[in-house]
């Protein structure tokens, strides 16, 4: 999931925030302010309603935002680095670099999300709980009851034993301590999601479809989103499996050709296109690559246009490219490949480049060791 924009950094981990999480925090806001509040607590101005939405739906987000940043604490503590948190449609993400180690340090960095979410519950219950005994009614009241529920309804979610959830993650864990074996344990999660999903979109439907809810639709999108990421983490394991024990430099296509970002796209195309036997084409400055052209990119630019637009301008920028050093096993790159540059990733050693993986390097990496297997086992 990429970032739209930076909130900054939280012990030493960007936070950032999909723009996919205003439609979220608005139907929050909308379904607060107009709904919720004014049928529980009528008779108030408009404007009352709006700040106390505008409240709920702005400590619910922190209380979220607590949640991820617990996962990427306890990640840190169990020696894996984070890449950072960003917030979207569906809540929130804590991307971590690389996998859990051992069921312990998985048990751990999954548990303590549903764990902050079900502290953070339990205090606005009691807050809620207090008001209430001491007389307090009305829309602040409404406002600590509605976080505590939201809190818990987060916690027990998260909780399911079905990938991708916190809950498929501790799934995992147990399975992997069970039969030591991740990639069995990390299929288990997965068709769990599976089943989940199916299930809420089927429920979802249901919902809907009888009169209940337009709420149904969104429980059936969340089924369809845990069915695609689920389907992602088998495939991530299948292919992690295969690739236990290879390192970066094995696979990488080594001393690729490079480009200056200075180049115009019209250059590019007139003199390197048809002598160019790749798709992606590293831009270097002194040795040190700043930034990454697809040809896709390249196409992408009107023909008009491209004796005025340099590569650089096109290309995916510094900060976004993915760098791996060439001793790294390449089941730890893999989590890290996104969608910037169509997954591939920059080898450099002391900040030189040496190398660049792309997808085809892993696929013909993965169909050679499935036939290493195969020729084992023939044996
Ligand atoms: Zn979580």
């Amino acid at each position: 999931m990429r970032a739209s924009f930076r909130l900054g950094r939280i012990v030493g981990v960007p936070v950032g925030v999909n723009w996919s999480v205003l439609v979220i925090f608005a139907l929050i806001w909308w379904g607060l302010s107009a709904n919720l509040f004014p049928q529980s607590y009528p008779d108030r101005s408009t404007v009352a309603y709006l700040l106390a939405g505008l409240a709920a739906a702005v400590v619910f987000f922190l209380g979220l935002l607590a949640h991820e940043v617990s996962h990427a604490v306890v990640a840190k503590r169990n020696g894996l680095g984070v890449q950072g948190i960003t917030l979207w449609l569906f809540g929130g993400v804590a991307e971590l670099r690389g996998e859990a180690r051992s069921p312990g340090a998985e048990l751990r960095i999954s548990g303590v999300g549903p764990l902050v979410s079900l502290i953070i519950g339990v205090f606005f219950g009691a807050v809620a709980t207090l008001l209430a005994v001491a007389g307090v009614e009305g829309l602040l009241l409404g406002v600590m009851a509605w976080l505590a529920g939201i809190n818990l309804l987060l916690a027990v979610f998260n909780i399911l034993p079905a990938a991708p959830l916190d809950g498929g993650r501790l799934l995992r864990a147990a399975v992997w301590k069970a039969t030591g074996d991740r990639t069995r344990a990390t299929v288990v999660a997965a068709r769990a999601g599976w089943v989940l999903g199916l299930a809420l979109i089927g429920f979802g439907l249901w919902r809907f479809l009888s009169g209940t809810g337009v709420g149904g639709l969104w429980l059936a999108l969340i089924g369809w989103f845990l069915i695609g990421a689920a389907t992602m983490e088998e495939r991530q394991a299948r292919v992690g499996d295969a690739l236990r024990g290879v390192r970066v430099a094995e696979v990488m296509t080594p001393q690729p050709q490079t480009a200056s970002g200075e180049l115009t796209v019209a250059d590019f195309v007139d003199n390197y296109l048809f002598a160019y036997r790749h798709t992606a084409l590293p831009l270097i400055e002194d040795g040190r690559p700043v930034g990454l052209v697809t040809l896709d990119r390249v196409r992408g630019v009107p023909s008009d246009e491209r004796g005025s637009t340099t590569l650089a301008a096109v290309a995916c920028r510094a900060e976004d490219l993915v760098l791996a050093s060439p001793d790294e096993p390449l089941t730890d790159l893999l989590p890290r490949l996104n969608e910037c540059a169509d997954g591939r990733a920059l080898v450099v050693t002391e900040g030189r480049l040496i190398g660049i993986v792309s997808p085809s390097d892993i696929s013909r990496a993965v169909q050679r060791s499935s036939m290493r297997d195969q020729l084992n086992a023939g044996r």
